[in-house]
C-alpha cells in the first residue's frame, strides 16, 4: 500500500485516492456520479445531508473487507448504507467520506426448515426474505415500515408492528458476519438457540449503526406460520381509553400478535390516503390475533371484554387475508399518508418508549404538548411495546424546525422522566445525540467511547454518529 504520509492531505482528495486503488481491485462497483451520491447523502431525513466522494457498491464480504481495510489505511471515512431509510440522520456522510452500500448483497444463503432459521446477506430487505420464504411455512416477523435491509435493521436495532409477540431484530438474530475497521472478518454467535460462551459479540454489534463493523451476513431465527390469523379494529372517542385497553392486554398477559394505535389526527389522514372508508376519524386500535382455533377465539373474548370496558365501540372484523393486507398497509403507510396530507412540508417523525405502565401518563401527555404548540401533529405506535412516534409537521423554514425540535425536546423529556429511552426502534443517528447523557449517564458513554476507540482507533466507521464527544473510560 501507498505510504499515509506521501498521500495527499486534503479529506476529499484522499477518499479519490482510495477510490482509485479500489478500482483496482474491485473494479466497476464505484460511482461518482453526481445523482448516485445524492442519492446517499441522506437517508430520511431528508435535510440532514452532505454529499459523499462516492459511493462503492459491494456485492461480497471481499468487497467490504477490501474497502475496509484502504479506508483504515488512509484514514478515510465510511459509511454503511442499507435501503436509506433510517430517520435520525444515520446515514449522512461526514466530509470526504466513502457510502459503502449494502443493497447489491441479495442472497438468501440457506434456509434450515428443521431447525427455524436461515442465513441472509446484508443487503436482503425483510419483504424479499418473506416473499422467499412463502411456500415454507415459516416466515420472518420484523416489520419495520420501510422498505429496509436486514443489515440496516441490524444496525438500528430495529422492531415493528408484530415485536410485542415475536420481540425485535435483537431477539430475532443468532450470529453475524461482520468486517472490522481494518478489514478483518469474523464471525459472531451461531445457529443455537442460546449459548453462555464468551462476550455476547452478536448483541454488541445490533444497533451499533455501522459505528463498530459492517455487518455482511445474518443468521436469522424463524417463525412457524401460525394456523390461524385474524384482525380486528376497534374505535375510540377518548384517546386515554384506547391506550388503556391496549395496557390491560399486555398486563393481562394475552400473546397478541399486533397492537397498533392510530389517534384521531393519524386515523383521518390515513382514512383519506388508503380509502378506509369505513372508519371514523376517531382514535383506533389495529388488532391481530395469532395461533391455534381456540386460542385466538380465546384472546379475541377477552380483548373484546377489556375494549368494552374502555368504552371502546364495535369490533371491526378484517378476516380474509385480502382485508388483513388492505389494514396492515394502511398501518405501514401511516407516514406516508402524513406526507401526502402537507406537500412541501417538513415532516419529522419521533420515537420514544416508556415501561407499560407509564404509556397512558406519557401519551396524554404528549396530546396535550401537541394541542398547546398549535402544530399539526400524529401518534402512532407500537404500543404493546410501550413505544410511539408523533409525527410533526412544519413550515421548511429554520422556524418551522425549531418548533418541531422544542417539542420532541418535550416528548423525550417527558418519556425519560417516566423511565423509560428516546428511542425505542428508530436508534440515535445524529437527532437523539443530545438525549443520551440524560439517558444512558456519563459512566456507560464513557464505556462505549473506549469500546469504538478499541474497535475502530481511527475513527473511520460513521464518525461523529451514536456517541456524543466526551471523556474516555480508562479502566
Ligand atoms: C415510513 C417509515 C416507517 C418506519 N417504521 C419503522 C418501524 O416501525 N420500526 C423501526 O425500527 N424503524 C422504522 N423506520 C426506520 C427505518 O426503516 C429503520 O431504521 C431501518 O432498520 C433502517 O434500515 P435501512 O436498510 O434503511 O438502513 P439505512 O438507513 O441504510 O442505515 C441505517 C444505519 O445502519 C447502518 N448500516 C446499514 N447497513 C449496515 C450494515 N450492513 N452493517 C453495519 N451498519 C449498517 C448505516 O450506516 C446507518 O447508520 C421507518 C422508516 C420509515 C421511512
Amino acid at each position: 500500500m501507498t505510504d499515509q504520509a506521501s498521500l495527499p492531505l486534503h479529506p476529499t482528495a484522499r477518499a479519490q485516492h482510495v477510490l482509485s486503488l479500489l478500482a483496482a481491485e474491485i473494479g466497476d462497483k464505484i460511482s461518482t456520479n453526481l445523482s448516485v451520491c445524492e442519492a446517499h447523502s441522506h437517508g430520511e431525513a431528508l435535510e440532514i445531508a452532505n454529499m459523499p466522494v462516492g459511493v462503492v457498491f459491494a456485492e461480497s464480504t471481499q468487497d467490504v473487507s477490501a474497502t475496509l481495510a484502504l479506508c483504515h489505511h488512509h484514514r478515510v471515512p465510511v459509511v454503511a448504507f442499507g435501503a436509506g431509510t433510517s430517520v435520525e440522520g444515520h446515514v449522512t456522510p461526514p466530509d470526504g467520506a466513502i457510502s459503502l452500500d449494502l443493497s447489491r448483497m441479495t442472497e438468501v444463503m440457506a434456509v434450515n426448515s428443521s431447525d427455524l432459521d436461515c442465513r441472509v446477506q446484508a443487503g436482503v430487505t425483510r419483504q424479499a426474505l418473506n416473499a422467499f420464504l412463502r411456500d415454507t411455512g415459516l416466515f420472518f416477523p420484523v416489520d419495520p415500515g420501510g422498505e429496509a435491509t436486514l443489515g440496516g435493521m441490524c444496525a438500528t436495532r430495529a422492531s415493528g408492528t408484530a415485536a410485542v409477540r415475536y420481540g425485535t431484530i435483537k431477539e430475532n438474530v443468532l450470529g453475524l458476519t461482520v468486517v472490522m475497521a481494518n478489514g478483518e472478518v469474523i464471525q459472531t454467535g451461531g445457529r443455537v438457540r442460546k449459548s453462555s460462551t464468551g462476550y455476547d459479540l452478536t448483541s454488541l454489534f445490533i444497533g451499533s449503526e455501522g459505528t463498530l463493523g459492517i455487518i455482511t451476513e445474518i443468521q436469522l431465527r424463524l417463525h412457524g406460520q401460525p394456523e390461524q390469523l385474524s384482525a380486528a379494529v376497534c374505535q375510540f372517542e377518548n384517546l386515554e381509553d384506547a391506550v388503556n385497553t391496549a395496557v390491560e392486554i399486555i398486563q393481562m398477559g394475552i400473546p397478541i400478535a399486533r397492537v397498533e394505535l392510530l389517534d384521531d389526527v393519524q386515523m383521518q389522514a390515513c382514512i383519506r390516503y388508503s380509502n378506509l372508508d369505513n372508519y371514523q376519524p376517531l382514535t383506533t386500535l389495529f388488532f391481530e390475533f395469532a395461533g391455534s382455533p381456540e386460542a385466538v377465539k380465546e384472546q379475541i373474548t377477552v380483548t373484546e371484554a377489556l375494549a368494552r370496558d374502555n368504552n371502546g365501540l364495535a369490533f371491526t372484523w378484517a378476516d380474509t387475508a385480502d382485508e388483513r393486507a388492505t389494514l396492515w398497509k394502511a398501518r405501514h403507510n401511516a407516514y406516508w399518508a402524513v406526507k401526502a396530507l402537507h406537500p412541501g412540508q417538513r415532516l419529522i417523525s419521533t420515537d420514544c418508549i416508556v415501561p407499560i405502565s407509564q404509556l397512558t401518563t406519557l401519551i396524554t401527555g404528549v396530546k396535550d404538548d401537541i394541542l398547546a404548540s398549535g402544530l399539526y401533529a400524529a401518534i402512532l405506535g407500537h404500543v404493546g411495546d410501550g413505544n410511539f412516534h408523533t409525527l410533526i409537521v412544519t413550515e421548511e423554514t429554520e422556524a418551522g424546525r425549531q418548533q418541531a425540535l422544542a417539542l420532541d425536546r418535550k416528548i423525550v423529556a417527558r418519556a425519560l422522566a417516566l423511565g423509560g429511552s428516546s428511542s425505542g426502534e428508530h436508534g440515535v443517528g445524529l437527532g437523539k445525540l443530545e438525549f443520551l447523557a440524560a439517558e444512558h449517564g456519563e459512566g456507560a458513554l464513557s464505556v462505549m467511547r473506549a469500546l469504538k476507540a478499541t474497535l475502530d482507533p481511527r475513527n473511520i466507521l460513521n464518525p461523529g454518529k451514536l456517541l456524543p464527544v466526551g471523556p474516555v473510560f480508562k479502566g
